[in-house]
């Protein structure tokens, strides 16, 4: 490629909105070109390193006999109905009507299209396993699009769906990904972890997230330097015992105190007693006899604690204290008429009662708002403006220092970026959709099921963090845009500069080379400060004074200083 007739476009300041390196660099780099909230367009010097990402994930997964397709970004709204999923999910899901005012759904994930196909497909034993993945954009209206493309509305993802005849064999299947992945992140040469996720309802220890260790992550990560022990923060706390650290005797005592409490002491009470972290409390309502006596008060708590629970109706028990259920954010919708959200520290006006009835907890007046209908805040604006709540640091049960589960040393906590996931599924899928194969007596069983994800836009962003100095990206080689760029120096005055740098691109590209030559005729700080932001990790400067002792200059984007490299000697040390 040669530099004039790419879409080369730096800038020399990040914009206002961008919060983290990666996001500045990116948008300095001309990488990517924001469109709006979370969408960006992905500039030709950001799509090539988006593809690099592909490719490898490609080749590797192929390599795990995983089969390739491509599902719809535009979905019917059917399939997601005949598992619920059309409902239940919450506002990140968009729906869309088409001009018959039909119903459909911008992909944010493909199990139901997937499902549809196997069921379709998939008749006998004999066809299994089979492993299906696509690399395609999908669409998630996230509530808090940020850091550029770390999290994304529009991003690309590689969603890969295993199905098996049985639990033996899925899990075989998902062992088979949990390595491809392994595989895939170390081609990138990204320091990264994996950690055990929480696997939901499912249960066992089929779900790990792939993490790129990360100050600016969004995810808290808790290992153990000295053993093979690494979990994401749910996970952990799910594990931890029920030590009530969080401070549960000031939060009953708050609680208890009329006009004291806050919703964030209601929610590290309940925290505390689901021995997890409530980072948002929606609300109660009552039931009543027919003499109007409250009967039981159902709590309506919406669990932050990654959006994958939102997806999901759980009812549980709060020992001791309430009937519980999560809902999911369109039943809060529906329910209360509003968007659920944080509700900040809104003081209880009046003493909130926690009445022991067997297992029943009557929580009664409390919330500005209530009365005996129960909670009433249509209208209130809640969320938008309020501060992000930082619960995890009040009510985390896991911190630094604690003696790690295995026994093997003591927890250490680390931030991270989420740039993959596996998961076992079982047959959450098949069974609603009723996904059957004949087994070896012809007797109709359920698949066994499990989804494998990797951000593919999110990962250079990943990288960039990790990979950065002051003067701009570093890409490791896997995922440069360009691996080695040729810089000749006022190539218009001195024709044998020219010739040089056109005999090296040739003889570059006709090796498989990866190379861009700048013949933009750019003064040489200008053009070597475009090509550190941009990060191309390998650049050859050719000048005249060097040419005349057979010689040019050799600089990897992480050295302070050229060397000297003999004209006869650049190729090879290039391939
Ligand atoms: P997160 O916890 O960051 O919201 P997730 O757990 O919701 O991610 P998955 O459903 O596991 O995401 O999707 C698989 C992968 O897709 C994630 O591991 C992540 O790398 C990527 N991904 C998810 N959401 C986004 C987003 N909004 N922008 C870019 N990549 C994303
Ligand atoms: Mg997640
Ligand atoms: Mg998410
Ligand atoms: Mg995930």
């Amino acid at each position: 490629m040669k530099a004039s007739q790419f879409l080369i476009s730096t800038l020399k300041e990040a914009p206002t909105d961008a919060e983290v390196v990666s996001h500045k660099l990116m948008m300095r780099a001309g990488m990517i070109k924001k469109l709006g909230a979370g969408i960006y367009n992905y500039m030709p010097m950001g799509l090539r390193v988006i593809r690099k990402v592909e490719a490898i994930v490609r080749e590797e997964m192929n390599r795990a006999g995983a089969v390739e397709l491509t599902m719809p970004v535009v979905q019917p709204a059917e399939l997601w109905q005949e598992t619920g999923r059309f409902d239940k999910m919450g506002p990140e899901l968009l729906r869309i009507k088409d001009r018959h005012d039909r119903d459909y759904v911008v992909q944010p994930t493909s199990e139901e299209v997937v499902t549809d196909i196997a069921r379709q497909e998939i008749k006998s034993y004999k066809q299994l396993p089979k492993n299906l993945y696509q690399i395609q954009t999908k669409f998630r209206d996230e509530r808090r699009p940020r850091f550029g493309l770390m999290r994304g509305r529009e991003f690309i993802m590689k969603d890969a769906y295993s199905f098996d005849r049985d639990q033996h064999s899925a899990k075989a299947s998902y062992q088979v990904m949990a390595k491809a992945y392994r595989r895939i992140f170390d081609r990138f040469g990204l320091t990264y972890r994996a950690v055990a996720a929480d696997s939901g309802a499912i249960g066992g220890d089929l779900s790990e997230e792939f993490q790129v260790i990360a100050a600016t992550g969004e995810d808290a990560i808790v290992y153990c330097p000295t053993s093979d022990y690494a979990a994401n923060m749910e996970k952990a706390e799910s594990l931890a015992p029920v030590a009530p650290r969080a401070s549960a005797q000031d939060a009953m005592e708050k609680v208890a105190t009329p006009g004291k409490s806050t919703c964030e002491d209601v929610a590290a009470l309940l925290g505390v007693a689901l021995n997890t972290t409530v980072k948002s409390l929606v609300l109660a309502t009552d039931e009543k006899d027919e003499h109007g006596a409250v009967k039981k008060t159902q709590v309506w708590l919406l669990l932050l604690r990654g959006d994958h629970d939102m997806n999901e109706v759980k009812v549980g028990k709060l020992p001791g204290l309430a009937e519980f259920r999560f809902a999911t954010v369109g039943e809060i919708e529906e329910h209360f008429g509003c968007k659920p959200g944080y509700l900040g520290p809104i003081g209880l006006k009046q003493p909130l009662k926690i009445v022991a009835d067997r297992d029943v907890a009557v929580m009664a007046d409390w919330i500005c708002g209530a009365n005996e209908e129960g909670f009433h805040i249509r209208g209130v604006n809640w969320g938008r403006d309020l501060p992000e709540p930082d619960m995890v640091a009040d009510l985390r049960n896991v911190v630094e220092g604690d003696a790690s589960p295995d026994g093997k040393g003591v927890l250490a906590i680390e931030r991270g970026i989420e740039v993959g996931h596996v998961f076992y599924l079982g047959t959450k899928y098949s069974k609603v959709m009723n996904a059957t194969f004949l087994d070896v007596n012809g007797k109709p069983q359920f698949m066994e099921m499990g989804c494998y994800g990797i951000g593919i836009t999110r990962l250079p962003a990943a990288a960039v963090e990790q990979n950065h100095d002051d003067k701009g990206i570093i890409w490791p080689d896997a995922l440069a845009p360009f691996t080695v760029v040729l810089c000749p120096i006022n190539p218009d005055r001195f024709p044998d500069v020219k010739a040089a740098a056109d005999k090296l691109y040739e003889e570059l590209l006709a090796a498989g080379v990866d190379v861009i030559l700048d013949d933009r005729n750019e003064r040489p700080g200008a053009m070597f400060a475009d090509w550190e932001l941009i990060g191309v990790p390998h650049r050859v400067n050719i000048g005249d004074r060097g040419l005349k002792e057979g010689v040019v200059e050799y600089q990897h984007r992480r050295e302070s200083a050229a060397t000297s490299v003999a004209v006869a000697d650049i190729a090879a040390l290039l391939l």
